[in-house]
């Protein structure tokens, strides 16, 4: 029993020491963004957040318009669907 309860303190303080040191790394480093394509640091304002490399920007702006290509099939997926129940309850629009 004492010696679980030993190695249950050397966890804790293990996994105080973890935290202490996290919360310092992050009050250590100053504001700042990273590339969403290459992870490289890039100023906290900058708008995209892209690097200046110009394959990035070039991934990003591909990167982008497939997002928006995709936003744009949630919307007409179901809207499709949709019309076609209702076309179905209504026998095809037919009289
Ligand atoms: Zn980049």
């Amino acid at each position: 029993m004492a010696k679980g309860s030993k190695i249950a303190e050397r966890i804790r303080s293990n996994v105080d020491r973890v935290r202490k040191q996290a919360k310092t790394d992050l009050k250590s480093v100053p504001p700042h963004r990273h590339c969403v394509v290459c992870r490289a640091v890039i100023r906290v304002d900058s708008d995209p957040p892209i690097c200046s490399n110009s394959n990035c920007e070039a991934k990003h702006s591909k990167n982008e318009r497939s997002r928006k290509q995709l936003s744009i099939l949630m919307y007409i997926f179901p809207a499709i669907a949709v019309l076609l129940v209702i076309l179905n309850v209504t026998g095809g629009g037919a009289v």
